[in-house]
């Protein structure tokens, strides 16, 4: 049994029948608590910017279901299409015209993609790309950064020690030795570590993968110049560059991070990989290029790439809707409330004393709480003070207010965000700021 939590004891009970038949009673790590403590909240339903728990509580959801709810829950567009794909059919495993409509989208909101592929999660597309990137360069060694995330893929786990070209030790386990050892992990926004690494390994790299805007460290954004340091250096030395925009695609903007930084004066990355927003909140994802590398891949040419349920004619009618909704009004939407959520953090969270430091990335921010004037990398992210952020987690929570539940992740705002959601958030957060001071002076006395 768990400690007995009057807030949520339906949650509760259903955690502890969860628990009895699944790992750790979730389907994914962070859904948890582990990083917050406490029980999870069991969701029964969600609309607009609101969840509602199985205790009948009812929440401002700041998760987003990490990042694809971008319209809000049960967007009546998206319901629609969803609702008119599913009277015909669940899946044909034939070549449908949805798969046509949502690629067709893509390519023309993202202007390097000239072809994608589609699958069914983030993970697999990242896996794909840099199968793809092997498969076309002849060569097995993968660039990454510590505290950037792709994925569960063996090869991509990894991130080991910082500091200048480490050879990456396995950081799950089950990840042999002879997977990890194939790739290099570098400190996030350092140029003279990459030139290291590609001075040292440059013929045997096959790609550099980076999140566009890394957002699974808490949002911390390339500087100024380093996104076109990975294009210049990888392209001399024949490697190919992967821009992983599951996070970020058609967030940051319609372009995703690359229509909100523009491309890089050296070219555009060569691959990109998509998920989140494009499956509207069902699983799919995408990974594309220029042309000639994507017909690389089966049936076209040696490298193999599947999916059963790849291109899903209720999937893709869900990421169509969604994208199709996610007009330059919403994009300037987005803009704004983040703008006001953000503002009154930093003012609860100065007027109560607690250091932190709020980065951003078009309208995905993330809230650091640490003394650190800016966070560059994953070592400055990790500088952060946990038992601070847990207690406000929690004071948010019992407000009504569903955080991400871990310091290293953006708060996610969507369109439904309106000014009662918003002002919902607004009330929470001096209190919340007020259990973060009292958490940090525990922690010093
Ligand atoms: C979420 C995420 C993934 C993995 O996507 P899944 O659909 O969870 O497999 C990969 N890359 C980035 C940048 C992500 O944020």
């Amino acid at each position: 049994m768990t400690s007995s939590n009057p807030a949520a004891p339906a949650s509760e009970h259903l955690l502890d029948r969860a628990l009895a038949v699944t790992p750790g009673g979730v389907n994914s790590p962070v859904r948890a608590f582990r990083a917050v403590g406490g029980t999870p909240r069991f969701i029964r339903e969600a609309h607009g910017a609101w969840l509602t728990d199985v205790d009948g509580r009812t929440y401002v959801d700041l998760i987003g279901s990490w990042g694809p709810m971008i319209l809000g829950h049960a967007h009546p567009q998206v319901m629609a299409a969803v609702q008119d794909a599913a009277t015909r059919g669940f899946s044909f495993g034939t070549p449908s015209e949805n798969e046509v409509l949502l690629a067709e989208e893509i390519v023309s909101r993202v202007e390097p993609v000239e072809q994608v592929r589609l699958v069914s999660s983030g993970t697999e597309a990242t896996m794909s790309a840099v199968r793809l990137a092997r498969g076309a360069t002849g060569r097995s060694k993968i660039v990454k950064f510590a505290g950037c995330y792709h994925g569960h893929v063996d090869a991509l786990l990894a991130h080991a020690g910082s500091g200048v070209a480490t050879f990456a030790l396995p950081d799950s386990a089950g990840v042999p030795a002879s997977a990890a050892g194939e790739t290099i992990v570098l400190p996030y926004n350092d140029v003279p570590a990459l030139e290291a690494a590609f001075a040292e390994h440059g013929d045997e790299i096959a790609a550099l993968i980076t999140e566009a805007s890394p957002g699974n460290m808490g949002v911390v954004p390339p500087q100024p110049g380093f996104t076109e340091a990975m294009r210049t250096l990888t392209a001399r030395h024949g490697a190919l560059l992967i821009s992983d925009e599951v996070m970020t695609g058609f967030r940051c903007s319609r372009a995703g991070w690359l229509g909100y930084e523009g491309i890089p004066e050296s070219g555009a990355p060569d691959l990109f990989t998509f998920g989140k927003v494009m499956g509207g909140g069902f699983p799919a994802a995408a990974f594309g290029g220029r042309a000639d590398l994507m017909s690389q891949l089966a049936p076209l040419g040696p490298v193999y790439q599947a999916g059963t349920l790849a291109g899903n004619p209720i999937a893709t009618a869900a990421g169509l809707a969604t994208l199709q909704g996610c007009t330059p009004q919403v994009y300037s939407q987005l803009l704004a409330t983040a703008q006001r959520i953000a503002g009154a953090a930093h003012e609860a969270l100065d007027a109560a004393g607690v250091p932190h430091v709020i980065q951003w990335a078009s309208s995905m921010f993330s809230v650091f709480f640490t003394e650190n004037s800016r966070v560059l990398n994953y070592d400055d992210a990790r500088s952060q003070d946990l038992p601070a952020f847990a207690a406000f987690f929690h004071a948010m929570l019992d407000a009504g207010v569903h955080l991400p539940p871990s310091a290293f992740e953006s708060w996610f705002v969507s369109a439904a965000h309106d000014d009662e959601a918003i002002e919902h958030i607004i009330a929470a957060l001096p209190a919340a700021a007020s259990a973060a001071a009292q958490a940090r002076d525990r922690m010093t006395r």
